[in-house]
This record gives structure tokens, C-alpha cells and sequence, in this order.
């Protein structure tokens, strides 16, 4: 979702249109090697719950907590406010403002609050049950079920007639109850979930409108703007959850085959579409395979990622100015200097998380791991924190003047992710398959499991990604034999691996697999070796380079240099968290996304 500052939202949405023509006359043959891979034949692995998982990062435990302390600080009646209203109930209690406001007398071509009323209602509950998922408080699962019986009160047909975003809002709280079934045991959580699916569906279109298309009476822009193309995914998972087929059926329904079938046959044509909500599409189209089994959607999502990866940022990020871009276009270099709106952070990353999850649990391919933890680090594990008032981070900001900014507006999109994305780090750092486990992220954490008739807890540890070692200890509580699956990045050139300290090396790029028979006290160290290496924005710019150490990019600190030479950049230095390259007359600067604060920073460094 997206409310640009200084952009009328009629240009963007015409520009949309036109860039999205133009790309999908591209010849398939002009973009070869995206032609997609055969679906393997393994099925695909799977996860982990909240609870099995443990993480001990104060970064990323920071973040969650955080997150969820402001969130939970507001009352049942600010968060039902603007459902109450729209329902034409009472509603008392405070006004939370900004996007969750409702207004009747919102004005699409004004800027004000009220752009998005109640959006994200249901990702916070859906946060709040993967928290109680995590924490177990008693507190927290009884206020998420009085927060959905008070939900269930507001389900009205004038609920999604007053609002712009009917879609929208069905999906996030089709997220939220689904989630309060599952990890917080609500036993109405599926009678809530089909009463708003009764009345939601009287006020859908019958399939997938993309952005900018009218299909409802009233045609006025801001009633365009909705997501119905990306709805399948929660459906497909609700179905997966116990739901009933009718949820399944429904995603079948919501695919949206004028986005997924160009996709399918290897042609790009991403250009011009909204960034988030196209590439949570792919996902949609990950879970009709994995529900559906159909392989064309596999094939639409396997070659999405890959167009998409073509076009991002050395972070990892995507989709300047919230637009997905062209292929060998200019465009995302001409974004250097044109906009300070790089990449939607929060909800980019959540779509992003969730896309290279699957595409890692179906393929077992590590560079998918590789794209999570590059977006991980340099985006949304830095984000400024959620403030009390609803002032949010939004936008990662790739300028070559950059800086760290919150969205003007308060309670965006992203206040609704943000939390989702805090608690899915422990869901995404271990998978499983019946002969062992994949360790994918490298974060201090524990994850529990049973392997035949052993419990095993195994514990990572470490300064990753500031040093090379993560050391593992495993514990058992009899021997048993199993895989365990380390990710060894595809820049990890040099790689080493040691079990009870006789080592041998491993190739970048791959899933290391150890089988053996695990005992109790066992020891594992991986040795990655982080080098400074430079990667240029595209083919075109080669002289336009970010500099990176294992997964994070060293952000140049604003120092008034303006002549870099490419050797000056990888000569940089680790002294700590920071790095440093000595030039004559100056010291260049490098901090990771995380540890910048007020600095002004730039990704890329123009190399003369
Ligand atoms: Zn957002």
C-alpha cells in the first residue's frame, strides 16, 4: 500500500498502467535464462513453530519486543474505533489518527489522515497471537480473544462500503483470525473468520482487480486503489489450517493469471506494478503450489524472484518509488538521486521473508537464504523503532544523500508489518525435514526438536556478521543419527566447517549437508570468511558500487570526499562495528544499516 508524498496518487496510477504495457511487449527471447526450474521431487521442508525456537539476538528480540510494547500499550476501543465508526456504531475511546482514522469525509486528493482506516487491524492481532505464540501470557491470549469477539461485532456490509480498501482489510483479518486459531487456540476464531468472509465477499470483485482498474459503483480513484491480487495466499493457508475448502476455493478464485502467466513463461512483467503488493503476490502463487499443486504458479513465483533480484538494491531491497521496475532499465540508478523512497521497508520485507521461505523450503537452494539475510541486515533489522505516537519507518532510503527517516504519516502499512516481521525471524532461521534440520539464518538462538526417540536442542552462537566464526553446541538427550544442513553464502569463498575440532572446507554457494550420528555435547564451527568485496548497481553503472563484507553493505558516512577509487573502498578496515579505508587527507567511514543513527549515508560510492 502506498501514499506517496508528493505524488498525486492519479499520476502514479497512471504511470502504473503505461510502464505495465510497455514491459509486457518485451520478446521472452530478449530476457533469456529465466526460464524457470523443474519443481523437485523431495516435498518441501518444513517449519518450525514460534515456540521451538528461541532467539537470544538482543537486535532482533529488541525489535519484537519493541514493537509489540507499543502496540499492546493501546486500548481494545482506539484499535475498534474506526470499525465501530464505519459500522455506524458507537466508538468510543481515543483516536489513534493518521491512516487508521476513519473519515467520511476523507478527500483522496488532499493530503490529511484517514487514508487507510483500520488496515492494519488485523496484522496486529495476527502479531499479537504469533507474540502469545512465542511468550505464552496467559494476559495476551485472553485480551486477543475479548479483541475478536469486540472484532465480530463490527462485521457489517457498511464496513466494506465505506471503505477503499475492502480487499485489503478481508485479507489482514483473515490473517489475524486465522493466526488466533492457530497459535493462540481461539475456538471462535474460525466462526469469526467465516462471518467476515460471508459479508466480505457481497462487497469483492469476483477475481483479482489489479491497482487503478474500476469495479465498483463508485469508480472515483481512491476506490481503485484496493489489493484484491494478492489475497490468495491467507485463503490458501486458512484452508491449509482447517478452514474449509471454501477458503481454499477462494484462492483458486483471487489468482490473478494476467500477473502469474507472463511470469510463468519467463517473461518479465513486473515494470511499473505496485512493489509490495506484487511481490507478496508471489507468494500467493508459492501456496498454490504448495495447496493447489500447480506448477505454473511455481513457475510465475521461481521466475518473479528471479526478475526481482535482477533489479534490487546491494541491500537487498526493491522497487523505488514503490514501483517495480523494467529489466537493463536505468531506472533504479536514476533512483539514486531522483527519491529518497527506496524501498518499503517493513512490508517489502515481510513479502520478501515470506517469498524466499518458500522458494528455500521447496528448492533447498541457499541463495534464497542469502537474499533473506541481505534484507535482513541491511533493511528492515535497522529500521528506526515504532513510535508510541504511530510515527513509523517506512522507507529505506538508497540516496546517495540518504538518511533514516519516518513516514510523515502516522500509522502507515508498515506499523502493521513491522511487528509480523519481528516475530517471523525465529520461523525463518531453522527448517526441518524428517532426517535432520537446515540452520538458514545466523542468528544467536536455540531451536528444539525431537529426532526419533532424542530431544536435541541445538545453540548458535556468536558475533555474526561482525566476525567469521558461529559456533553450534548441540545437545541430546541419546545419540541419533540425522543431517544438519548449514547455508554456507555464495561470497563465503574459503569456507570452512569443523565438528569436534577436525574441519575440513566447504564450496560457497550451497546447503553443506553433516550426516552422522549426533551425540550429546557435540561441537560445530563454521568459518565464514568475510571479504570486502564491491558490487556495482547494474551492467550499465559499473563504476557505481556498494561495498559489502560477508552480508552487509558498509554505508559510506558522509565525509566530504568526492574522489573513491574502487581500491580505497575494499582497503576498508574492521575496528569493531565500523569499518574505515585511510586516503590521502581523509578517512573514509563504513557503518552497517543497523548502527546508523542521524548520519547521512550514502549505498552506492560513484568510483573514479
Ligand atoms: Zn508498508
Amino acid at each position: 500500500m502506498s501514499r506517496l508524498p508528493k505524488i498525486s496518487r492519479r499520476r502514479f496510477i497512471g504511470s502504473v498502467s503505461l510502464a505495465g504495457l510497455a514491459a509486457s511487449t518485451t520478446p521472452s527471447s530478449l530476457l533469456g535464462g529465466f526460464t524457470g526450474r523443474p519443481a523437485p521431487s523431495a516435498p518441501p521442508l518444513s517449519t518450525f513453530t514460534y515456540a521451538d525456537v528461541n532467539v537470544t539476538s538482543a537486535a532482533h528480540e529488541k525489535q519484537l519486543h519493541d514493537t509489540l510494547d507499543v502496540l499492546m500499550s493501546i486500548s481494545d476501543d482506539s484499535l475498534l474505533k474506526p470499525l465501530r465508526k464505519m459500522s455506524g456504531q458507537p466508538a468510543p475511546g481515543e483516536e489513534l489518527g493518521g491512516w487508521y482514522l476513519y473519515d467520511p469525509a476523507y478527500d483522496a486528493d488532499k493530503v490529511q489522515a484517514g487514508f487507510a482506516p483500520a488496515c492494519t487491524f488485523g496484522q496486529w492481532v495476527s502479531a499479537f497471537a504469533r507474540y502469545y505464540a512465542i511468550t505464552g501470557s496467559p494476559k495476551l491470549r485472553d485480551r486477543i480473544l475479548g479483541l475478536n469477539r469486540l472484532y465480530a461485532k463490527t462485521i457489517s456490509s457498511d464496513f466494506y462500503e465505506n471503505n477503499r480498501f475492502p480487499a485489503y482489510c478481508f485479507d489482514k483479518f483473515v490473517c489475524g483470525l486465522m493466526d488466533s486459531h492457530q497459535f493462540a487456540a481461539d475456538p471462535d476464531a474460525f466462526r469469526i473468520m467465516d462471518q467476515t468472509t460471508d459479508v466480505a465477499m457481497q462487497h469483492l470483485p469476483p477475481k483479482a482487480v489489479e491497482h487503478g482498474h474500476p469495479w465498483r459503483k463508485n469508480a472515483s480513484p481512491g476506490y481503485t486503489w484496493d489489493e484484491s491480487d494478492t489475497i490468495s495466499e491467507n485463503l490458501f493457508i486458512a484452508y491449509q489450517r482447517g478452514a474449509g475448502e471454501r477458503y481454499r476455493a477462494l484462492g483458486i478464485q483471487y489468482l490473478d493469471d494476467t500477473y502469474y502467466d507472463p511470469l510463468a513463461e519467463g517473461r518479465s512483467n513486473l515494470a511499473g506494478r505496485h512493489a509490495y503488493s506484487h511481490v507478496n503476490s508471489l507468494s500467493s502463487a508459492m501456496q498454490a503450489y504448495l495447496t493447489a499443486g500447480s506448477e505454473k504458479h511455481l513457475r510465475a513465483a521461481t521466475n518473479g524472484f528471479d526478475f526481482l533480484a535482477a533489479q534490487s538494491f546491494a541491500t537487498g531491497g526493491w522497487g523505488p518509488g514503490e514501483l517495480l521496475r523494467a529489466p537493463d532499465s536505468d531506472d533504479v540508478y536514476a533512483s539514486l538521486t531522483s527519491t529518497h523512497a527506496s524501498f518499503e521497508t517493513p512490508c517489502g520485507s515481510y513479502a520478501h521473508f515470506k517469498l524466499t521461505s518458500y522458494l528455500l523450503r521447496v528448492y533447498r537452494d541457499s541463495r534464497y537464504g542469502d537474499s533473506m539475510e541481505r534484507v535482513m541486515y541491511n533493511t528492515v533489522l535497522g529500521a528506526k523503532p515504532l513510535q508510541r505516537d504511530g510515527h513509523s519507518f517506512y522507507y529505506a532510503d538508497c540516496n546517495f544523500d540518504g538518511k533514516k527517516f519516518y513516514h510523515p504519516d502516522r500509522w502507515p502499512c508498515c506499523s502493521g508489518t513491522l511487528p509480523q516481521v519481528a516475530a517471523d525471524y525465529r520461523i525463518h532461521t531453522y527448517f526441518r525435514e524428517p532426517s535432520g534440520l537446515y540452520v538458514n539464518l545466523y542468528i544467536p538462538s536455540s531451536v528444539r526438536w525431537t529426532q526419533g526417540a532424542s530431544q536435541i536442542t541445538l545453540t548458535q552462537s556468536g558475533d555474526y556478521p561482525f566476525q567469521d566464526t558461529i559456533k553450534f553446541e548441540l545437545k541430546a538427550s541419546r545419540p541419533a543419527e540425522f543431517s544438519l544442513n548449514f547455508r554456507i553464502p555464495a561470497w563465503a569463498v574459503g569456507a570452512g566447517i569443523s565438528v569436534n575440532g577436525s574441519s575440513a572446507c566447504v564450496a560457497a554457494g550451497q546447503f553443506v549437508g553433516m550426516h552422522r550420528e549426533w551425540s550429546d555435547g557435540d561441537r560445530v564451527e563454521l568459518e565464514l570468511p568475510r571479504k570486502t568485496r564491491l558490487e556495482p548497481i547494474d551492467a550499465r553503472h559499473p563504476d557505481t558500487v556498494a561495498l559489502l563484507s560477508g552480508p552487509l553493505v558498509l554505508f559510506p558516512i558522509a565525509n566530504g570526499q568526492s574522489r573513491t577509487t574502487r581500491a580505497q573502498l575494499l582497503a576498508a578496515t574492521q575496528k569493531g562495528r565500523e569499518w574505515s579505508s585511510e586516503t590521502p587527507g581523509d578517512v573514509l567511514r563504513f557503518m552497517p544499516y543497523t548502527d546508523i543513527d542521524s548520519e547521512s549515508y550514502s549505498t552506492y560510492t560513484r568510483t573514479v
